[in-house]
């Protein structure tokens, strides 16, 4: 996604819960995702190239590393590695069709985005389940915003260019896509609340509990 509505979809979930410090740590982190030696090589890190995968493994590892650095003093690499998670997280529903599939069960007449369940098991589990690939050098003209309308009539439907919910000039979809991340990002938050001890989550938001 863009990068506004990272920034948009973290601060929404996250800010009751953490200090202003942290919360700029982890959203830093988040957008440093994007950067360029990130893009190139790393479709973990977005969920391209159908690395579904990779992406969940990616989670899963920046989760671990969230963990052994609250069992240490340390904190700054806790919330590195959350800003990171949340975002690959939060790209999963812009660079998959999940969101497509989850409209796909409601015949044409689908419930306001509100409503998505952003971890259907058996979506997110589906063998139907796919992300944009990235074609060179048309998927990075794509970026080009005058020369889209032109690149798009050469890119194959399975390109990041056809498939990204990225934006809201993607269309209705976009909503569902970026309820989606939101409540993704308030699900791993949940998901860290029950894994740590209340002592290591108070350091880890960096916020007393009202
Ligand atoms: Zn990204």
């Amino acid at each position: 996604m863009i990068l506004k509505y990272h920034i948009q979809m973290t601060r929404a979930a996250l800010s009751p819960y953490f200090s202003e410090r942290a919360l700029e740590i982890i959203i830093a982190a988040n957008l440093k995702q994007d950067d360029l030696k990130n893009q190139i090589g790393h479709d973990e890190i977005h969920y391209d190239n159908n690395a579904i995968d990779k992406g969940d493994r990616y989670i899963i590892e920046q989760r671990g590393t969230i963990i052994a650095t609250l069992l240490s003093p340390g904190i700054l690499a806790a919330w590195i590695a959350f800003g990171r998670m949340l975002h690959t997280a939060q790209d999963f529903y812009a660079h998959t069709n999940y969101v497509s599939l989850w409209l796909d069960q409601f015949d044409g007449a689908p419930p306001p985005p509100a409503e998505v369940d952003p971890l259907k098991k058996d979506l997110v589990k589906s063998p139907n389940l796919r992300s944009g690939k990235i074609y060179f050098p048309l998927d990075w003209l794509y970026f080009i915003k005058p020369l889209r309308p032109l690149i798009l009539k050469f890119l194959p439907k399975d390109s990041h260019g056809w498939m990204n919910l990225d934006s809201p000039e993607q269309g209705p979809k976009f909503d569902y896509a970026l309820a989606a991340a939101t409540k993704r990002t308030e699900y791993e938050l949940d998901l860290l609340r029950k894994l740590l001890t209340p002592e290591m989550f108070a350091r880890f938001t960096d916020k007393q509990p009202v």
